[in-house]
């Protein structure tokens, strides 16, 4: 019987076979640009409960109200899921450590798989991995329009993603939106007859989320939709200006979308997207913005907040080909000429990688000609050959399999000084 990995579950395979070489030249460009804007890594579970994701992200959204992962424990008291996204379990995590008593600023990134029972698709799967970053407790624009430095920075420079827009909106505030939505709730219930199925029930439930709708007979019913730029209070358009400043000032281009809401109902004021092209219908690699009363929502005190989740999956479909570059085999592999030698390769092998080298052999022994075969398709740099001679001398040969065959024979190498000298051939050939 053959048993399959879970549909929407990917692998995530090692070079030449997956994307693994890309997936970590990623994640080390979001450490490198997080930390020089003082993010630090914070690490929560995978599992919380479910109530949290329901009052934060929202009972009526798609998220909690059907894509979500969830099951009791097994005493059957508690109701737990696996993480949708995580927002929620950064700011439980950060109000149970009264975090905000001993520094009022907090900048946290995180990473890691999320889940949501989706419709599978090209760049839309169950298991997803996201990384994302929260600014908690700065209220001021500025926070706001560092965020979307440090992401046009990561994306276009670190990433070289050319084809990319930054969208961005303001929710304005609560009071902001309740008129918003009742403007916009009387303008769809005078065209309920030209909208989908999902879009009438979103114009009872929640209208906003009708102007996220993709289905195209709405389109130009929603194009027309009032705008939430008339209902802003004059603290939020200030707010959205100032953001809007410092990125011109910056030189970050950027595209004001009117209809841009998000998914999750904590935000207010900015909301922005990355999108990128090349992606087709998932083009959306980056998705953020403002959520002022989540950390109060969730039983914390009053405390701003910023923060954005980055969509790894689309990120590695779109990475430049320079990112998936074939990565470096072993600096040495060790070749036994017979039986004896495979000892002292043994022992070779364990004095370079104690060096600080990648250095290989083939434990099964075997020929010559087919220890070489291996050296190269693991692509390594030298091949050391190990026979009766090398043992008793205690030096050997190095070969450079990149170069030619017309390389001179050198005298050898005693075995003390084998690392010293690889690490000596690999500076000079950087
Ligand atoms: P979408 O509109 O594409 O469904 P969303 O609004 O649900 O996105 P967020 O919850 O804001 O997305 O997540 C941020 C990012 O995570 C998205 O922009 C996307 O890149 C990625 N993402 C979200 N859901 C998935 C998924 N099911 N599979 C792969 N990536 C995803
Ligand atoms: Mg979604």
């Amino acid at each position: 019987m053959k048993i399959l990995g879970v549909k929407g579950m990917n692998d995530i395979l090692p070079d030449p076979l997956g994307p693994m070489s890309v997936w970590q030249r990623i994640e080390a460009a979001c450490r490198a640009r997080f930390d020089r804007y003082g993010y630090r890594e914070v690490r929560t579970p995978i599992v919380e409960e479910t109530r949290l994701f329901a009052r934060s992200i929202g009972e009526e959204t798609d998220i909690v109200g059907k894509e979500m992962y969830s099951f009791t424990d097994r005493k059957g008291k508690k109701q737990l899921s696996l993480r949708p996204e995580g927002t929620a379990g950064v700011v439980r995590s950060y109000i149970q450590h009264s975090v905000h008593s001993k520094n009022p600023i907090t900048k946290w990134w995180y990473g890691g798989p999320m889940y949501r029972y989706e419709r599978v698709q090209a760049g839309r799967y169950r298991q997803f991995h996201q990384i994302g970053a929260e600014a908690l407790g700065v209220a001021a624009p500025a926070m706001d329009a560092e965020m979307l430095l440090m992401l046009d920075g990561l994306l276009r420079h670190d990433l070289g993603i050319q084809s990319l827009t930054l969208l961005i909106n303001s929710l304005g505030d609560r009071a902001d939106r309740a008129s918003y939505v009742q403007a916009l709730r009387d303008y769809l219930g005078s065209h309920l007859t030209g909208l989908c199925e999902d879009c009438k029930k979103r114009y009872e439930r929640n209208p906003l989320r009708a102007l996220d709708c993709k289905v195209p007979p709405c389109q130009p019913i929603l194009d027309k939709a009032p705008r939430i730029k008339a209902h802003l209070s004059s603290e939020a358009r200030t707010h959205f200006d100032t953001v809007l400043e410092l990125l011109s000032g910056m030189q970050v281009p950027f595209e004001i979308k009117p209809r841009l809401v998000r998914g999750l109902d904590y935000y207010n004021r900015t909301c922005f997207e990355f999108v990128a092209g090349g992606l087709g219908a998932h083009d959306t690699v980056c998705a953020g913005g403002r959520y002022d009363d989540l950390v109060k929502t969730l039983g914390g005190p009053s405390i701003p907040a910023v923060g954005f989740a980055l969509g790894m999956e689309r990120l590695v479909l779109l990475a430049p080909k320079e990112l998936s570059r074939r990565p470096e085999g072993p600096a040495v592999f060790f070749v036994s000429v017979d039986e004896e030698a495979i000892s002292t390769c043994f022992r070779l092998t364990e004095s370079l990688r104690r060096a600080g080298l990648e250095a290989e052999m083939d434990q099964r022994g075997g020929s010559v000609k087919s220890q070489m075969r291996r050296a190269d398709k693991v692509h390594a740099r030298f091949a050391v050959v190990i026979g009766e001679q090398e043992t008793s001398e205690g030096a050997a040969h190095i070969k450079d399999l990149r170069a030619g065959e017309e390389v001179p024979v050198e005298t050898p190498v005693s075995f003390e000084d084998l690392a010293a000298e690889i690490h000596l051939r690999l500076k000079r050939s950087s």
